[in-house]
């Protein structure tokens, strides 16, 4: 409860002895205005627990006390779901997160194996496991009406670089994969594309690293020349 040592001012430091795991006993309050001089009570009553052999046979431990905030009108309003993207173990690709309203997981091609139209090779995902929400990854998108793909890289969320796409479809910028999209008459990103992840390199990747790998993909399946349409620059 307290822990503070107050000891001569030329004395070398000793660390304290390492703490056992505390087990109790807790002493946790509820809410209720002027909670604050418990704190104060709990310190002045503390020798008495200590010192009166009667008390030490009750609590041979000081106690640990927790305080209960006040309840706001969040807290009572809402209730909090924090939700943990849980990335799976095991097979390198995109798996979607599964959250209700995420817009990526409809788009996601999960399987580990994939093509280039400009080359003979078939390829293997590489790289960790992924989600809509993963971070340093090479993409691809996969036009569903034609042969065509775009390879991109992203630091970011995977699924906050694809709402960029998609906005830049509503918006009809002047981007390559707009242009393709404008070519089938759409202008929905989600009725052209489907998204695949060729490589996740995970969060400790630098952006250099990421960029160099996105380069690398680029060339070795041909995305420069159709039916691929990055454009070179
Ligand atoms: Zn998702
Ligand atoms: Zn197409």
């Amino acid at each position: 409860m307290v822990r503070d040592r107050i000891v001569p001012a030329n004395t070398l430091f000793s660390p304290p002895d390492a703490r056992e795991q505390h087990a109790g006993p807790f002493f946790v309050t509820t809410f209720f205005p002027g909670i604050q001089r418990v704190n104060a009570f709990l310190r002045n009553c503390h020798r008495v627990l200590l010192e009166s052999p009667d008390l030490r046979e009750v609590f041979p431990r000081p106690f640990f006390t927790a305080y209960r905030g006040a309840p706001t009108l969040e807290n009572k309003l809402s209730h909090k779901v924090f939700t943990r993207h849980v990335v799976p173990a095991g097979e390198p690709g995109l798996n979607p997160c599964g959250n209700q309203r995420c817009k990526l997981c409809p788009l996601v091609v999960s399987s580990p194996d994939f093509t280039s139209p400009n080359t003979p090779f078939t390829y293997r995902t590489r790289g960790r496991p992924a989600i809509c929400q993963t971070t340093k990854v090479v993409y691809r998108l996969e036009c569903t009406r034609c042969e065509s793909f775009y390879i991109g890289k992203t630091s970011t969320q995977l699924n906050q670089r694809i709402n960029n796409h998609r906005s830049a479809c509503n918006r009809g910028l002047d981007q390559p994969p707009v242009r393709h999209a404008q070519t089938h008459n759409l202008q929905s990103f989600d009725e052209c594309y489907r998204v695949r992840v060729l490589d996740s390199l995970g969060e400790d990747a630098t952006d250099m690293e990421v960029r160099f790998r996105e380069q690398a993909y680029q060339w070795a399946l041909g995305a420069f020349r159709p039916p691929g349409i990055n454009v070179y620059s």
